[in-house]
């Protein structure tokens, strides 16, 4: 793939390269760390440049940039430590999970929340939101005691449920805006052998098979579903995955390591880009041989362990486009008959559609679960070029409006194809956000494309004109 230019940045997309001032990277010792970035702070209200940060930089939709500002690079930001009886992981805010997953391994523990893959940082975990296969469970910010925040106007402050509490919620989901975690607190939990078994079902009754096999069974930890994305029977039949706490197996758990399946995912997976016998052997794959490649037993480690790079494009002509769409559980079957009819129509290439369920998160300001929700992950395959821009914008839009119907809400790391009034649609939030941002960063000095697009003229926007007509093509 070709490098992003000097002076330019990108984020997982590889379609919002911009020149930008000055990419800086946090240093690795906290006291450094801490007296450069008061220091970089200052230059920036000074030199008046925006600041944006950022992590491993998988978000989609120019999240981390700051357009001619500066990007905080907080990766090389990476300590951690675990308090006595390891169930307080206090880490930094740049460590990937991937770092992360190991130290916690040898203490016997492991992360309560985090996405599907580890290639992922905290501070950008926390600031989307994130949720993964973790049954039973809202969203990773039930997983967090604490953090501390370094804020526009240089004070350092702790944000937990008692302390700073708004503060504690506007920045989980918050997107970068009101300052830089540096350090987070995260409840672990142990790790454990796994049973795994799979079920195989029509779409139509995924529903109550994942109330009965994972919401009313305890033992149940992890879970997910996938659908069928061949073109006979596309999004019509569904597996679900489920892994439960065992006593069948007492092995002691074993060392990380990657799997020797690996290469063979990696070949089967991206062998059903463009190709609909690729599709159809990797379903065959999953359906027939799924358990019996995969084992009976697993540890929780093993599962979280995964890059993304397993899975990812690396052809510079395409790239991977993630969508997620939340629905509440009896708006499933009805949103995927919408998903049939709209998918095909635009002839984009799905790859993969996983589901999970995110339970209500009451507590963060810009909640994407305001009730038990179902998400659709959708993994596309798009060409770089306008065209495949156009298809991609004008498909998200329909698949946005089909889940604002049902009551469901779409996820906001991804690509910025939503338009404004669906994005205040879903988050209707989003107006006292900004108004509570602008009280803790008056000089709006924390922004980023995701801002600039979707907020940062809100108050405005809400006052003097009316929001549906300030964006075309809806
Ligand atoms: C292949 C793939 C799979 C994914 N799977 C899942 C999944 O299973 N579940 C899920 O929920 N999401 C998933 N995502 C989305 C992903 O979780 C988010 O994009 C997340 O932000 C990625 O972490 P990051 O370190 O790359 O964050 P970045 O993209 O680097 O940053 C994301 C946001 O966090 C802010 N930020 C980063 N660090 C800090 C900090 N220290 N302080 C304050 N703000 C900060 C940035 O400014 C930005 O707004 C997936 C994305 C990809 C590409």
């Amino acid at each position: 793939m070709r490098p992003v230019p000097a002076g330019q940045t990108d984020d997982a997309s590889r379609l919002n390269a911009v020149p930008v001032d000055e990419l800086w990277a946090i240093p690795e010792s906290p006291r450094d760390a801490e007296q450069e970035l008061a220091a970089l702070l200052n230059r920036a209200r000074q030199d008046q440049l925006p600041v944006s940060i950022s992590g491993a930089r998988h978000s989609m939709g120019g999240h981390t940039i700051a357009p001619g500002g500066i990007v905080i690079n907080m990766l090389p930001f990476r300590g951690m430590s675990l308090d006595e009886d390891g169930a307080v992981l206090t880490v930094q805010a740049g460590a990937l999970w991937s770092d992360v997953i190991p130290f916690l391994d040898r203490h016997g523990r492991s992360v309560a929340i985090m996405q599907s893959d580890s290639s992922f940082s905290v501070g950008g975990s926390l600031s989307v939101n994130v949720h993964g296969w973790q049954a039973n469970r809202p969203p990773i910010s039930s997983s967090v005691k604490a953090f501390s925040l370094l804020m526009a106007d240089g004070r350092i402050v702790r944000c937990s449920r008692k302390e700073n509490s708004q503060l504690f919620n506007l920045v989980l989901g918050g997107y970068g805006l009101f300052g830089i975690i540096l350090e987070a607190e995260l409840w672990t939990v142990p790790n454990e052998w796994y049973e795994v078994s799979r079920y195989s079902m029509p779409a139509e009754r995924f529903s109550r098979a994942y109330q009965e096999h994972v919401r009313e069974d305890e033992a149940a930890e992890m879970a997910f579903g996938r659908l069928r994305v061949t073109e006979s029977g596309f999004l019509e039949d569904m597996i679900l995955t489920v892994y439960r706490t065992t006593d069948q197996k007492t092995d002691s758990l074993p060392p990380l390591t990657a799997s020797n399946l690996d290469p063979l995912r990696r070949t089967v997976f991206r062998g059903s880009v463009g190709s609909d016998y690729g599709k159809r052997l990797r379903w065959t794959l999953e359906t027939r041989l799924g358990e019996k490649l995969g084992g009976r037993f697993v540890a929780r480690n093993q599962l979280l362990d995964t890059d993304v790079s397993l899975f990812t494009n690396r052809k510079e002509e395409q790239t991977d486009i993630l969508h997620e769409y939340f629905v509440p559980s009896n708006q499933f079957a009805a949103f995927l008959v919408h998903a049939r009819d709209i998918i095909p129509r635009h002839g984009l290439d799905l790859l993969n559609v996983t589901v999970r369920d995110v339970q209500q998160d009451t507590e963060t300001f810009m909640s994407y679960a305001d009730q038990d929700m179902l998400a659709l992950v959708m993994l596309f395959s798009q060409a770089r070029t306008e065209a495949g821009e156009e298809s991609m914008r004008d498909m998200t839009r329909e698949l946005i409006d089909a889940s604002l119907d049902l009551g469901g809400r779409y996820y906001l790391p991804y690509r910025p194809h939503a338009t404004l009034d669906q994005f205040l649609q879903a988050y209707p939030q989003a107006t006292e956000f900004v108004a509570l941002k602008r009280a803790h960063d008056p000089g709006e000095l924390f922004t980023n494309q995701f801002y600039d697009k979707y907020l940062s003229h809100l108050n405005m926007a809400a006052e003097e004109a009316p929001v549906s007509n300030r964006e075309s093509g809806h």
